[in-house]
């Protein structure tokens, strides 16, 4: 089957507004590293495109008419989106549900100490990482404590080319012949990724009683004076380490864009924009951005949280749907796209792939029929019916599409949320963009491949 590319189909003009979409979404990356950091900068989108608080709605007891546009947010890290259609929501929505959050280094409640003159925290990580990616890069703190007394203090600490970064050491070359005889899997245990804070000691004087821990002293000084936090508010914190640095055009071609987090983040912010975007408005429209889909889509912000199904029966509620049938026959007429990124086929590890079946970089927007491992276990496997109604949706829209699985059989696989959806029974496929070098410090896409996604939504949200 001929595989297209979106370099050599798009025209002059969808080329300029590619570009165009390319530097609104890495602008969107550098504002939205984490869940929460993302939640915030979706909010103050959509309240600029005339989207209203539904809990203020609620509160209210207003009605909901269509053209109505409405969203609501769960703990600050989960947000839904719904634009009211022309026929009752009992009909079926059209819905895209993508994730925000992304592989990262989590600071342990009681992370800060000292050993040997360095201070460190200790840490977790988050999500499905090679743990030998993170070691001596920038990387910065993003995230939030909460004090007793309720107040949060928001922080983001080496994004700022002024600011210092912190980092995770690794051995010198010169004394590594042990630790190059591991496996890869065994290079850096989990408890080997703490990230190093801090080498001066507090000035003390003669009267103070001498500490043993000097170092983490100055940081716990500079902590107070920064945050004006103690040792003691790690225990309410939620501070998260990612790369430091923004996204970056990438090829000398610039073609590609290289950033921390696109995985989800380049599907939430197509389907973001695309919903902006959309005219027709038939179907009522919705977009759920979850959290925790890196580890397995549990708590109150994950997929699996009632949060989002609790928001739709109150917008049917608010649109005079009042009944409980009603509510089920919306969500089982329901479209899905589980928006999430696919693998790429990367030359450099080809017996990773069958080829044939393997998303190509540039090749545009990438459906995943199965996904799943080792004989499409845990899989959601989309309709065939489903998949031709949505075929000629994207060709009558000219979006540039390719069928792939996410690698070689046996190998291992992948899961999203889009079971979690199919429990509705609604018709439900994951479809997103190609990323090479997932789950890495940085991970890479083709400018092309991001904007065809966004077009691939945007025509789903008008017609599906
Ligand atoms: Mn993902
Ligand atoms: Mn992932």
């Amino acid at each position: 089957m001929e595989r297209k590319n979106c370099w050599k189909e798009y025209s002059e003009k969808r080329l300029e507004k590619m570009e165009h979409y390319a530097k609104d979404y890495m602008h969107f990356l550098n504002k939205a590293k984490t869940e929460r950091e993302c939640c915030d900068t979706v909010v103050n989108m959509v309240e600029k495109e005339g989207f209203t608080d539904l809990a203020k709605l609620i509160k209210e007891q207003k009605k909901l008419k269509e053209g109505d546009k409405v969203y609501a947010t769960w703990m600050n890290k989960a947000v839904i989106l719904l634009r009211i259609g022309s026929e009752p929501m009992e009909c079926g929505m059209n819905m895209i549900v993508s994730h925000i959050d992304s592989p990262r280094i989590d600071v342990k409640p009681n992370p800060l100490y000292e050993n040997e003159g360095v201070a460190y925290l200790d840490t977790h990580y988050y999500g499905g990482i090679k743990k030998y990616q993170w070691v001596t890069i920038p990387l910065a703190i993003h995230g939030v404590v909460i004090k007793k007394d309720g107040t949060t203090v928001e922080v983001c600490l080496g994004e700022d080319k002024d600011e210092p970064v912190v980092f995770i050491s690794d051995l010198l070359p010169h004394i590594a012949s042990e630790q190059m005889e591991k496996t890869a899997e065994k290079l850096f245990s989990g408890e080997a990724l703490d990230v190093v804070v801090g080498n001066r000691p507090k000035e003390q004087n003669d009267k103070e009683e001498k500490t043993a821990e000097p170092v983490k002293a100055r940081v716990l000084q500079l902590l107070q004076e920064y945050y004006d936090m103690e040792e003691e508010d790690f225990l309410s914190a939620e501070l998260e380490i990612v790369p430091a640095g923004k996204a970056r055009e990438a090829g000398l071609d610039r073609s590609m864009i290289m950033a921390y987090g696109q995985d989800d983040k380049v599907c939430a912010y197509a389907a973001v924009y695309a919903l902006l975007h959309t005219k027709n408005h038939s179907r009522t429209c919705v977009v759920m951005l979850a959290d925790k889909e890196e580890i397995g889509s549990y708590g109150a912000t994950g997929m699996t949280s009632r949060f989002f199904e609790n928001m739709i029966a109150e917008a049917m509620f608010l649109h005079g749907e009042k009944s409980d049938i009603a509510f089920r026959r919306a969500m089982s007429s329901s479209n899905l796209l589980s928006a999430d990124v696919s693998s790429v086929f990367d030359p450099m590890f080809a017996d990773a792939f069958e080829k044939k079946n393997a998303a190509l970089l540039g090749g545009g927007l990438v459906f995943n029929k199965v996904t799943g491992a080792r004989g499409k276990s845990g899989a959601n496997d989309a309709n065939a019916e489903y998949l031709g109604k949505l075929r000629a949706i994207l060709e009558q829209e000219d979006v540039i599409y390719q069928f792939a699985e996410y690698g070689r059989i046996d190998l291992g696989g992948s899961g999203t949320v889009s079971h979690i959806l199919a429990e509705y029974a609604m018709n439900v496929v994951d479809c997103g963009t190609a990323v090479m070098n997932m789950h890495a410090p940085f991970e890479v896409t083709s400018k092309v491949d991001a904007f065809e996604t966004m077009r691939g939504y945007k025509a789903f949200l008008e017609y599906a």
